[in-house]
C-alpha cells in the first residue's frame, strides 16, 4: 500500500502508527481495514482524470485528510498534526486521536 493510503487508512482508524502491526486487537485490525477501503474510495472518487495527482502538484488544493498536513489542525479533534520519520518514510498523524492505547484483548 502506498504511503498517503497508509497515512489516511491508520488516521480513520485512530491507530498509532508506531505500533507494531502484531500488537493490534481484532477489533483494531477490522478498523484498519475498513479505514484502507474508505480512504481508497474517497481518493478514487474524487478523482476525476486517469491519474491519481501527487499533494505536491495539488499544493493548497491537498484533498486528504491528513497527509502533507502536519503542523495544521486534526479535522475530528482539531489537535496538531505530528510528523515523524518512520523506516525512511514521513508519517502524519494526531497525537490526540491516534495515541497508544492500552493493549486491549
Ligand atoms: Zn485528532
Amino acid at each position: 500500500m502506498g504511503n498517503i493510503q497508509a497515512v489516511e487508512a491508520l488516521w480513520r482508524a485512530r491507530l498509532d502508527p508506531l505500533r507494531p502491526a502484531s500488537s493490534l486487537s481484532r477489533r483494531e485490525v477490522a478498523a484498519l481495514a475498513a479505514g484502507i477501503t474508505g480512504s481508497i474510495h474517497d481518493t478514487l472518487a474524487r478523482e476525476d482524470g486517469p491519474e491519481i495527482r501527487y499533494v505536491e502538484e495539488l499544493g493548497a488544493d491537498n484533498p486528504f485528510d491528513v497527509y502533507g498536513k502536519d503542523g495544521e489542525p486534526c479535522p475530528r479533534c482539531k489537535t496538531i498534526l505530528t510528523r515523524v520519520v518512520q523506516g525512511g518514510r514521513a508519517t502524519v498523524f494526531c497525537p490526540r486521536c491516534q495515541r497508544a492505547r492500552r493493549r486491549e484483548k
